[in-house]
């Protein structure tokens, strides 16, 4: 038995809007992670086996790095299939918006959301969900949008059309999204949840294998030269920094994904208490910040690089050129120099968003 955190009466509107429903499309956020992808394909097969229509469309092509998450060839990207995807969603009685908490999340894809007519819900895990969908169940307290997604099918009694598969996609974002339960896990109901998968037929050892511990050759240098010869550690301010040009990217064949956990692996020094990693994108700067304990990056990144996220994992775009960038972020150790090196006493006044 789980305990009840999520309000009854969000729960039965869901399941009104669910089975009013004939054609649901499913969205997610721009850069897809583990917890979207595997959340979206859950429920997306879910409601096939409740025999809807189900479609799952992302913003832009999901990293190869998940292609062993089920439903994942069934995809629809807008990027690159804009028609399609526009079809798929005007053709919804239903769109879901999960794993995302505002329209800005999904890029190019928000007008299309936005003018669209139909019943919207989000269920989500991110702070500060906007006001955009006719239901809104975002819960932060959870550790991944599949936490809660489990969470929902359990209070609306529908487990039993959890099958393999959907086990598969759920304990993904539920294992992605707490780094292989190293972070953010020590809540028990976590397990009776993965035991409860497991007992689905999740193979929790493959799928660790496929999620975290399989790497092209490019993407293991790629990682072993941004550590070696790219990091630099700032002890006094319990900082690091890692910064990977266009070059740098060229050289090791970058695809989408390969730096995924990048930004995490300086946190493993005992002197470093929150780590940035930047990297060069078409016309902006992707910013990934991590951290350990009560550092808040997510004000860092809010306040900084036009983002936000979690106290722990945040990340933003910096629309301006990297040498810019790093001067931001130089000037950011300033700040918190004069501040205790608490995020929140920082300055407002040199807070321009
Ligand atoms: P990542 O560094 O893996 O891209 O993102 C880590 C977390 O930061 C994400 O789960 C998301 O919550 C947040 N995040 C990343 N990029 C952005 C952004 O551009 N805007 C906002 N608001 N949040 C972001
Ligand atoms: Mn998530």
């Amino acid at each position: 038995m789980l305990e009840q955190i999520i309000d009854h009466n969000r729960l039965l509107k869901l399941d009104k809007l669910i089975k009013e429903s004939r054609n649901i499309a499913i969205t997610c956020h721009m850069a897809p992670d583990g917890d979207a992808v595997g959340g979206a394909n859950a429920l997306c097969l879910l409601l096939r086996n409740m025999g809807k229509v189900a479609n799952v469309i992302t913003p832009d092509q999901a990293p190869y790095d998940l292609e062993f998450i089920p439903g994942y060839n069934q995809m629809t990207a807008y990027s690159r299939h804009p028609m399609k995807a526009k079809r798929l969603i005007n053709e919804a009685d239903l769109i879901v918006c999960l794993d995302y908490n505002g329209l800005n999340r999904v890029a190019q894809m928000s007008t299309l959301l936005r003018d669209a007519t139909c019943k919207k819900v989000m269920i989500d895990h991110h702070l500060h969900p906007e006001d955009f969908c006719d239901l809104t169940i975002s819960y932060p307290v959870m550790t991944s949008t599949c936490e809660l997604l489990y969470r929902i099918l359990h209070h609306l009694n529908y487990t039993e059309l959890i099958d393999k598969t959907i086990a598969e996609c759920i304990y993904t974002g539920m294992m992605t999204d707490t780094g292989n339960f190293s972070y953010n896990s020590n809540h028990a109901e976590l397990y009776l949840i993965v035991a409860e998968l497991v007992r689905k037929g999740v193979d929790k050892d493959r799928i660790y294998k496929l999620a975290i511990n399989t790497s092209s050759e490019n993407r293991m240098r790629l990682t072993g030269y941004a550590l070696a010869e790219k990091m630099i550690v700032y002890p006094e301010h319990k900082a690091s920094l890692i910064v990977l040009t266009g070059d740098d990217l060229t050289r090791f064949n970058y695809q989408s994904g390969d730096t995924e956990m990048l930004a995490n692996k300086p946190l493993a020094i005992p002197e470093v208490v929150w780590s940035t990693f930047f990297r060069q994108e078409k016309g902006y700067v992707k910013v990934s910040m991590r951290s350990e304990g009560n550092f808040a990056v997510n004000i860092l990144c809010t306040r900084y690089f036009n983002g936000g996220g979690h106290a722990n994992a945040a990340g933003g775009e910096f629309r301006g050129t990297m040498d810019d960038a790093i001067k931001t972020y130089r000037q950011l150790l300033d700040d918190l120099s004069k501040a205790d090196n608490n995020p929140n006493k920082i300055n407002l006044q040199s807070d321009e968003n």
